[in-house]
């Protein structure tokens, strides 16, 4: 489904991204792990079009979304992407969160965008907290929100960067247990975690990235459990 080849990316001498190369299958979990600074973020923020390669292909669903002539607001259009954190809009509530760009981008009609709006909640589990606003929500509640933002253009691919780190830990696993659920429905994901337990519970690749290229990747059992190159070795032991 998404295609990374040769993909290029650097801030006046600093090279994040150096000849990176990615492949992800439909319906596949790909989480990416690696240093602070590795380029997870950049990675991400490539595919969703919000920074421009310089140099290298993206392709999704077999369209160069790097071509020039691509339609940005198409591309993203078909992309989920949910942040760490500040989601969410503070002066909205909740379900005007998730109608904004369906009604205001994609010329969704209002009473629809409501319903469809009003069906990713109840599938998060938050109907009930429709009318609030962000901050009447606990942390795993607002992501868990802006993951149900994310899906109401029913997406071809969500991007994930670092959706529990700013949760307490028992706001965790909630947060973790709805990905699970998005990934056992059929969702494509490319997901960046610290999360050990997590990639290893729902990857179906693992990607270290070091300097800018996918240094290794596999299966959990192979990338995390029993890695090949030291480098690997070497940040798992610094992050278990
Ligand atoms: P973390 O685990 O801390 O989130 P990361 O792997 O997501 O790290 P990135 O945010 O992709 O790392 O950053 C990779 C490199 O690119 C860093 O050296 C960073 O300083 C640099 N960088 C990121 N965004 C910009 C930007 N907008 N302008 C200049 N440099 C940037
Ligand atoms: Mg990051």
């Amino acid at each position: 489904l998404l295609s990374l080849r040769g993909v290029r990316k650097q801030y006046g001498e600093n090279v994040v991204l150096d000849g990176f190369d990615l492949e992800v299958d439909a319906g596949e979990c790909v989480v990416l792990i690696g240093a602070s600074g590795s380029g997870k973020s950049t990675l991400l923020r490539c595919v969703n079009l919000l920074e421009t390669v310089d140099d290298g292909v993206i392709e999704l669903a077999g369209a160069d979304i790097t071509d020039p002539r691509a339609d940005a607001d198409k591309v993203r259009s078909g992309i989920g992407i949910v942040f760490q954190a500040y989601n969410l809009f503070p002066h909205l509530t909740v379900l005007d969160n998730i109608t904004l760009a369906p009604i205001r981008v994609h010329r969704v009609p209002r009473a629809t965008a409501r319903t469809r709006a009003m069906e990713m909640l109840e599938r998060v589990g938050l109907a009930d907290k429709a009318s609030a606003k962000p901050d009447e929500l606990s942390g795993g509640q607002q992501q868990r929100a802006a993951i149900a933002r994310a899906m109401v253009n029913s997406p071809q691919l969500m991007l994930l960067d670092e959706v529990t780190s700013a949760l307490d830990p028992e706001l965790v696993g909630e947060v973790l247990d709805l990905l699970r659920e998005l990934k056992a429905e059929g969702m494509t994901m490319l997901v960046c975690t610290h999360e050990m337990a997590f990639a290893r519970d729902v990857a179906d690749q693992v990607c270290f990235l070091h300097h800018g290229r996918p240094l290794e990747i596999g299966p959990p059992a192979q990338v995390l459990d029993n890695p090949r190159e030291a480098r690997t070795q070497e940040f798992l032991r610094r992050v278990s």
